[in-house]
């Protein structure tokens, strides 16, 4: 008996409950027949052209990626728009798609669990409890010992994947930190949570000038953290090694890869 879609399914989701999803997410199988056999598993943040023609150059007879290709109306999947094309391409070559998305954020070692393990916190907890009190979105943690925001930030360099706009820091390079919030992907929803202003500093994705500007300027007022922007795609690459390592316990006679394609959409910076 060959492995199925429908048991990588039954893997996923005792790793990753789909209750634990957001409600206005879209988690699950996008793509593919249940019964349909799996040998060979592709992992990626994004599906995107690059990452399911690797899949499907790989002979990969799943793609499973964090991100939700189908969250949105969609009404047409003609092949001359990207969501098409990756549709045609992954039904044509026989390849599933799935998406572990925010209940794969919330679980101990998703998404912000993984990256607070590699920053090497402890007394780790949720900054939003989720279903148990060690699962929720985010987490606080203390660094192993006091450090300057500068070298935190060296740090983070040094476990993330390099991408083009690297990592910006709003705070004083020689501040010392210690207590550490962290959020993998977008996490400007939590900058007013009272754990991540109980931090020192507040490490996310995809902040935006208004947002990060209110948090600084409160933060010279009352309290508040030093911020550190860093890729939303290498946040949450680094979960994927994780999520493997996961899968191939369940599915031992499943080969399961990492893509290492960068799936950030920015290709360069110019240092003024
Ligand atoms: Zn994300």
């Amino acid at each position: 008996m060959s492995t199925t879609v429908a048991d990588v399914i039954a893997a996923t989701e005792k790793l990753w409950p789909p209750s634990g999803a957001e409600s206005w997410d879209a988690v699950g199988l996008v793509a593919g027949d249940l019964d349909a056999p799996v040998s060979r598993i592709s992992l990626a943040v994004d599906a995107v052209l690059d990452t399911v023609q690797e899949a499907i150059d790989d002979r990969a007879d799943m793609l499973i990626t964090h991100h939700p290709l189908l969250l949105r109306g969609v009404t047409s999947i003609a092949s001359d728009r990207y969501k098409g094309a990756v549709l045609t391409k992954l039904v044509r070559a026989e390849c599933a798609l799935v998406t572990a998305h925010t209940n794969a954020d919330v679980v101990e070692t998703g998404t912000s669990g993984r990256f607070a393990a590699k920053l090497g916190l402890t007394d780790v907890a949720p900054i939003v409890m989720g279903e148990t009190p060690d699962r929720g979105i985010g987490r606080t943690g203390m660094l192993p010992e006091e450090m300057t925001l500068g070298r935190l930030a060296r740090l983070i360099g040094e476990i993330l994947p390099a991408t083009a706009a690297g990592i910006r820091v709003a705070g004083e390079f020689d501040q010392i930190v210690r207590s550490v919030a962290l959020c993998g992907g977008a996490g400007d929803a939590y900058l007013n949570d009272p754990a991540v202003l109980a931090a020192d500093v507040y490490i996310t994705s995809d902040l935006r000038h208004h947002p990060a500007s209110e948090a600084r300027e409160n933060a010279r007022l009352m309290r508040g953290p030093a911020l550190v922007d860093v890729s939303h795609w290498a946040s949450e690459w680094l979960w994927l090694e994780a999520a493997s390592d996961e899968l191939r316990a369940l599915l031992p006679e499943v080969t399961i890869s990492v893509s290492e394609l960068r799936t950030d959409p920015w290709d360069f910076a110019v240092v003024q």
